[in-house]
């Protein structure tokens, strides 16, 4: 038997799209909200897929990196030297850091903390920057 269950994060963090030219190239940022699906068998010993407090343990370390940090496009070149000169909590990543791009980052740091699971077929992000938008990855284990 199997079942696709979820838990919901949050964070707020700033970023900007130096290409962009609708106003994202602007200093802003978002309260993000991502949803962490995953697809399992359930355990027949405990009627769980996994406990949610161990998807919690795995997700919120990942949460507390980005939340109130910047997230600093390494090419990014007036925001890689303002943060030179003036420290703050900034995550450097070697991508656009738009919704898509974000959600398939949330995911590849993800995907290893679930491997231990091997009932785990599906792990799924789901990441809204707004009320009306997501972007997903997805990652099927090979169990
Ligand atoms: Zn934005």
């Amino acid at each position: 038997m199997e079942s696709r269950i979820a838990k919901d994060f949050h964070w707020e963090m700033g970023h900007r799209l130096p290409f962009h030219q609708g106003g994202c190239q602007n200093i802003h940022g978002h309260s993000y909200t991502m949803r962490v699906e995953i697809v399992g068998s359930i355990d027949p010993a405990t009627g769980m897929v996994i406990d949610y407090f161990d998807m919690k343990a795995l997700v919120q370390p990942l949460i507390d990196r980005l939340d109130h940090s910047f997230l600093l496009d390494s090419s990014d070149a007036i925001l890689m030297e303002f943060f030179k000169h003036h420290p703050m909590k900034v995550n450097t990543v070697d991508f656009y850091s738009t919704a898509e791009n974000i959600a398939h980052y949330m995911l590849q740091e993800l995907i290893p903390g679930f491997e231990r699971f091997s009932n785990v077929s599906e792990l799924r992000i789901r990441l809204r920057e707004t009320e009306n938008t997501f972007a997903e990855a997805v990652h099927v284990y090979n169990n």
